[in-house]
Protein backbone atom coordinates (compact mmCIF):
# COMPACT_ATOMS: atom_id res chain seq x y z
CA UNK A 1 0.00 0.00 0.00
CA UNK A 2 1.78 3.58 -0.76
CA UNK A 3 2.31 5.96 1.66
CA UNK A 4 0.23 9.55 2.74
CA UNK A 5 2.07 12.52 2.52
CA UNK A 6 0.74 15.06 5.45
CA UNK A 7 1.45 18.59 4.00
CA UNK A 8 1.69 19.75 7.21
CA UNK A 9 1.92 24.07 8.29
CA UNK A 10 5.16 24.17 11.64
CA UNK A 11 3.74 27.74 12.36
CA UNK A 12 5.57 31.08 12.65
CA UNK A 13 8.54 29.24 14.70
CA UNK A 14 7.57 28.69 18.12
CA UNK A 15 7.03 24.88 18.96
CA UNK A 16 3.97 25.66 21.33
CA UNK A 17 2.40 27.71 18.45
CA UNK A 18 2.49 24.10 16.51
CA UNK A 19 -1.31 22.38 16.35
CA UNK A 20 -2.01 19.00 18.11
CA UNK A 21 -2.85 17.20 14.84
CA UNK A 22 0.82 18.38 13.29
CA UNK A 23 2.51 16.91 16.77
CA UNK A 24 0.77 13.94 16.46
CA UNK A 25 1.62 13.75 12.95
CA UNK A 26 5.25 14.30 13.75
CA UNK A 27 5.37 11.63 16.50
CA UNK A 28 4.15 9.09 13.88
CA UNK A 29 6.26 9.72 10.86
CA UNK A 30 9.04 7.34 9.00
CA UNK A 31 10.18 10.35 6.92
CA UNK A 32 9.94 14.25 7.21
CA UNK A 33 10.60 16.54 4.73
CA UNK A 34 11.33 20.29 6.05
CA UNK A 35 12.09 23.68 5.48
CA UNK A 36 14.83 26.14 6.40
CA UNK A 37 12.51 27.94 8.85
CA UNK A 38 10.94 25.15 10.81
CA UNK A 39 13.13 25.23 13.72
CA UNK A 40 15.00 22.56 16.11
CA UNK A 41 12.77 22.38 18.93
CA UNK A 42 9.82 21.17 16.50
CA UNK A 43 12.11 18.51 14.27
CA UNK A 44 12.83 17.25 18.06
CA UNK A 45 9.42 15.82 17.91
CA UNK A 46 9.66 13.88 15.29
CA UNK A 47 10.74 10.18 16.28
CA UNK A 48 14.65 9.00 16.41
CA UNK A 49 14.41 6.32 13.96
CA UNK A 50 12.56 8.97 11.56
CA UNK A 51 14.32 9.95 8.45
CA UNK A 52 14.03 13.92 8.87
CA UNK A 53 15.80 15.80 5.64
CA UNK A 54 16.18 19.43 5.04
CA UNK A 55 14.93 20.03 1.92
CA UNK A 56 15.17 24.18 2.25
CA UNK A 57 16.15 26.81 -0.41
CA UNK A 58 18.68 28.29 2.19
CA UNK A 59 21.32 25.32 2.26
CA UNK A 60 23.28 26.82 -0.60
CA UNK A 61 24.87 23.97 -2.72
CA UNK A 62 22.75 21.13 -0.90
CA UNK A 63 19.37 23.09 -1.55
CA UNK A 64 17.10 20.91 -3.42
CA UNK A 65 15.00 22.06 -6.75
CA UNK A 66 11.19 22.04 -6.14
CA UNK A 67 11.38 19.25 -8.59
CA UNK A 68 13.57 17.38 -6.63
CA UNK A 69 11.29 18.23 -3.51
CA UNK A 70 8.15 16.78 -5.39
CA UNK A 71 10.02 13.34 -6.10
CA UNK A 72 11.33 12.88 -2.63
CA UNK A 73 7.82 13.03 -1.51
CA UNK A 74 6.84 11.04 -4.45
CA UNK A 75 9.26 8.29 -4.45
CA UNK A 76 8.94 7.84 -0.47
CA UNK A 77 5.10 7.33 -1.07
CA UNK A 78 4.93 4.93 -3.60
CA UNK A 79 8.36 3.36 -3.72
CA UNK A 80 9.00 2.39 -0.04
CA UNK A 81 6.03 2.73 0.65
CA UNK A 82 6.62 4.98 3.80
CA UNK A 83 2.78 4.99 6.16
CA UNK A 84 3.24 8.63 7.24
CA UNK A 85 5.76 11.15 5.25
CA UNK A 86 5.28 14.61 6.95
CA UNK A 87 5.70 17.66 3.97
CA UNK A 88 6.69 19.91 6.89
CA UNK A 89 6.64 23.83 5.77
CA UNK A 90 6.60 26.97 7.99
CA UNK A 91 3.47 28.92 8.99
CA UNK A 92 0.69 27.92 6.81
CA UNK A 93 1.54 25.86 4.10
CA UNK A 94 -0.94 27.08 1.85
CA UNK A 95 0.51 30.49 2.29
CA UNK A 96 3.24 31.38 -0.07
CA UNK A 97 4.66 28.00 0.50
CA UNK A 98 5.06 27.02 -3.18
CA UNK A 99 2.09 24.16 -2.32
CA UNK A 100 0.26 24.04 -5.79
CA UNK A 101 3.16 22.47 -7.51
CA UNK A 102 3.84 19.99 -4.91
CA UNK A 103 -0.18 19.29 -4.92
CA UNK A 104 0.18 19.13 -8.36
CA UNK A 105 2.83 16.56 -8.35
CA UNK A 106 1.10 14.77 -5.86
CA UNK A 107 -1.97 14.60 -7.53
CA UNK A 108 0.19 13.47 -10.90
CA UNK A 109 1.50 10.43 -9.67
CA UNK A 110 -2.11 9.19 -7.75
CA UNK A 111 -0.45 9.87 -4.00
CA UNK A 112 -2.48 10.36 -1.15
CA UNK A 113 -2.19 13.38 0.52
CA UNK A 114 -4.01 15.76 3.36
CA UNK A 115 -3.14 19.37 4.10
CA UNK A 116 -2.97 20.33 7.55
CA UNK A 117 -2.97 23.89 8.14
CA UNK A 118 -0.52 25.89 10.45
CA UNK A 119 -0.56 29.30 12.06
CA UNK A 120 0.59 31.87 9.49
CA UNK A 121 3.63 34.83 9.98
CA UNK A 122 0.59 37.20 9.46
CA UNK A 123 -1.26 36.04 12.46
CA UNK A 124 2.16 35.86 14.71
CA UNK A 125 2.91 39.27 13.35
CA UNK A 126 -0.65 40.90 14.44
CA UNK A 127 -0.33 38.85 17.84
CA UNK A 128 3.43 39.91 18.28
CA UNK A 129 2.53 43.75 17.29
CA UNK A 130 -0.45 43.85 19.34
CA UNK A 131 -2.72 44.50 16.44
CA UNK A 132 -5.98 43.96 14.92
CA UNK A 133 -5.67 42.98 11.64
CA UNK A 134 -9.16 43.40 10.69
CA UNK A 135 -9.87 45.84 13.52
CA UNK A 136 -14.01 47.15 12.16
CA UNK A 137 -13.39 50.58 12.98
CA UNK A 138 -10.37 50.65 10.54
CA UNK A 139 -10.07 47.59 8.12
CA UNK A 140 -12.48 45.45 6.39
CA UNK A 141 -10.64 43.46 4.07
CA UNK A 142 -6.72 41.42 4.88
CA UNK A 143 -5.14 40.65 1.38
CA UNK A 144 -2.27 38.68 1.64
CA UNK A 145 0.72 39.45 -0.97
CA UNK A 146 3.87 38.64 -1.07
CA UNK A 147 6.94 41.48 -2.45
CA UNK A 148 8.93 38.75 -4.17
CA UNK A 149 6.57 38.49 -7.18
CA UNK A 150 7.72 35.67 -9.17
CA UNK A 151 7.07 37.58 -12.30
CA UNK A 152 8.50 40.75 -10.66
CA UNK A 153 4.90 43.23 -10.95
CA UNK A 154 4.81 46.11 -9.31
CA UNK A 155 2.46 45.67 -5.88
CA UNK A 156 0.01 47.32 -7.29
CA UNK A 157 0.03 44.88 -10.13
CA UNK A 158 0.17 42.20 -7.52
CA UNK A 159 -2.62 43.47 -5.89
CA UNK A 160 -5.36 43.39 -9.41
CA UNK A 161 -8.05 41.66 -8.57
CA UNK A 162 -7.71 38.99 -10.80
CA UNK A 163 -5.23 38.00 -9.74
CA UNK A 164 -6.12 38.16 -6.01
CA UNK A 165 -7.55 35.54 -3.62
CA UNK A 166 -9.95 36.94 -1.44
CA UNK A 167 -11.00 35.01 1.77
CA UNK A 168 -14.59 36.65 3.25
CA UNK A 169 -15.50 35.95 6.72
CA UNK A 170 -19.04 35.69 7.58
CA UNK A 171 -20.15 35.50 3.50
CA UNK A 172 -23.57 34.53 4.66
CA UNK A 173 -26.76 34.01 5.18
CA UNK A 174 -27.47 36.37 2.02
CA UNK A 175 -25.42 34.91 -0.29
CA UNK A 176 -27.05 36.68 -3.28
CA UNK A 177 -26.11 39.56 -1.79
CA UNK A 178 -22.51 38.95 -1.21
CA UNK A 179 -22.23 37.63 -5.03
CA UNK A 180 -23.85 41.11 -5.94
CA UNK A 181 -21.04 43.11 -3.77
CA UNK A 182 -18.53 40.90 -5.49
CA UNK A 183 -19.62 41.45 -8.99
CA UNK A 184 -19.34 44.98 -8.24
CA UNK A 185 -16.10 45.07 -6.97
CA UNK A 186 -14.86 43.44 -10.42
CA UNK A 187 -15.48 39.96 -10.40
CA UNK A 188 -17.49 37.49 -13.02
CA UNK A 189 -20.18 35.19 -12.03
CA UNK A 190 -17.89 32.76 -13.97
CA UNK A 191 -15.16 33.07 -11.28
CA UNK A 192 -14.68 30.09 -8.97
CA UNK A 193 -15.25 30.17 -5.60
CA UNK A 194 -14.88 27.34 -2.52
CA UNK A 195 -17.22 27.77 0.24
CA UNK A 196 -16.22 26.21 3.39
CA UNK A 197 -18.19 25.36 6.32
CA UNK A 198 -16.59 24.37 9.81
CA UNK A 199 -13.71 24.34 8.23
CA UNK A 200 -11.15 22.09 10.31
CA UNK A 201 -14.03 20.66 12.40
CA UNK A 202 -15.21 16.68 11.64
CA UNK A 203 -18.18 18.26 10.40
CA UNK A 204 -16.46 20.01 7.56
CA UNK A 205 -18.01 20.87 4.36
CA UNK A 206 -16.73 22.28 1.19
CA UNK A 207 -18.36 23.44 -2.14
CA UNK A 208 -17.16 24.46 -5.25
CA UNK A 209 -19.02 27.01 -7.66
CA UNK A 210 -18.70 29.44 -9.37
CA UNK A 211 -20.01 33.13 -8.40
CA UNK A 212 -23.20 32.45 -10.96
CA UNK A 213 -24.27 29.10 -8.42
CA UNK A 214 -23.11 30.51 -5.16
CA UNK A 215 -25.89 33.44 -5.82
CA UNK A 216 -28.77 30.71 -5.59
CA UNK A 217 -26.99 28.23 -3.28
CA UNK A 218 -29.12 27.27 -0.69
CA UNK A 219 -28.67 25.47 2.86
CA UNK A 220 -24.84 26.48 3.46
CA UNK A 221 -23.87 25.60 7.33
CA UNK A 222 -22.67 28.48 9.51
CA UNK A 223 -19.68 29.51 10.13
CA UNK A 224 -18.32 29.97 6.63
CA UNK A 225 -15.61 31.47 4.78
CA UNK A 226 -15.67 31.98 0.97
CA UNK A 227 -12.47 31.92 -0.41
CA UNK A 228 -12.78 33.99 -4.33
CA UNK A 229 -10.44 33.91 -7.36
CA UNK A 230 -8.98 31.35 -9.59
CA UNK A 231 -7.00 29.21 -6.93
CA UNK A 232 -10.62 28.63 -5.69
CA UNK A 233 -11.51 26.05 -8.96
CA UNK A 234 -11.86 22.59 -8.09
CA UNK A 235 -8.72 20.32 -8.70
CA UNK A 236 -10.16 17.15 -9.88
CA UNK A 237 -7.79 14.02 -9.38
CA UNK A 238 -5.59 13.71 -12.65
CA UNK A 239 -5.21 10.60 -14.12
CA UNK A 240 -2.15 8.79 -12.76
CA UNK A 241 0.99 10.00 -14.46
CA UNK A 242 4.46 8.13 -14.02
CA UNK A 243 5.71 11.34 -12.54
CA UNK A 244 9.18 9.81 -11.64
CA UNK A 245 10.03 8.74 -15.04
CA UNK A 246 8.44 11.90 -16.19
CA UNK A 247 10.75 14.68 -14.48
CA UNK A 248 14.22 14.63 -15.17
CA UNK A 249 16.94 12.27 -14.06
CA UNK A 250 19.18 14.43 -11.72
CA UNK A 251 15.67 15.20 -9.65
CA UNK A 252 14.62 11.48 -10.41
CA UNK A 253 17.63 10.55 -7.94
CA UNK A 254 16.76 12.52 -5.06
CA UNK A 255 19.47 10.93 -3.11
CA UNK A 256 22.28 10.12 -5.60
CA UNK A 257 22.02 7.27 -7.32
CA UNK A 258 24.40 5.15 -5.31
CA UNK A 259 23.23 6.44 -1.55
CA UNK A 260 19.84 6.11 -2.10
CA UNK A 261 18.68 4.94 1.50
CA UNK A 262 15.46 2.60 1.79
CA UNK A 263 13.37 3.16 4.66
CA UNK A 264 11.59 1.12 6.26
CA UNK A 265 13.91 -1.70 4.57
CA UNK A 266 11.84 -3.18 1.51
CA UNK A 267 11.01 -6.97 2.25
N1 LIG B 1 3.93 29.65 4.69
C1 LIG B 1 4.55 30.68 5.50
C2 LIG B 1 5.19 31.76 4.66
C3 LIG B 1 6.36 31.24 3.84
S1 LIG B 1 7.16 32.53 2.95
C4 LIG B 1 3.51 31.26 6.45
O1 LIG B 1 2.32 30.96 6.34
O2 LIG B 1 3.90 32.00 7.36
C5 LIG B 1 8.44 32.96 4.07
C6 LIG B 1 8.18 34.34 4.66
O3 LIG B 1 7.22 34.25 5.71
C7 LIG B 1 9.38 34.97 5.29
O4 LIG B 1 10.22 35.59 4.36
C8 LIG B 1 8.73 36.00 6.20
O5 LIG B 1 8.28 37.09 5.46
C9 LIG B 1 7.51 35.25 6.65
N2 LIG B 1 7.72 34.59 7.96
C10 LIG B 1 7.76 33.27 8.21
N3 LIG B 1 7.91 33.02 9.52
C11 LIG B 1 7.96 34.24 10.11
C12 LIG B 1 8.08 34.68 11.44
N4 LIG B 1 8.18 33.80 12.45
N5 LIG B 1 8.08 36.01 11.68
C13 LIG B 1 7.95 36.89 10.69
N6 LIG B 1 7.82 36.54 9.40
C14 LIG B 1 7.83 35.24 9.11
Amino acid sequence: MSGKVYIVGAGPGAADLLTLRAAKLLRTAQVVLHDDLVPQEILDICPAAAQVINVGKRCGQRGRSQEQINALMVWHAREIQSQTIVRLKSGDPAVFGRLGEELDALRRAGVEYEIVPGVTAASAAAAAARITLTDRRAASALVVVTGHNSRNESLSKTVEPARSTYALYMPGPDYSQTVQGLLDSGQELATPCAVVSNAGRANEEVRYLTLGELASAKGIPAPAVLIVGEVAAEHLPLRHGDLLSEISSEARDPYQHDRLPIYPAPL
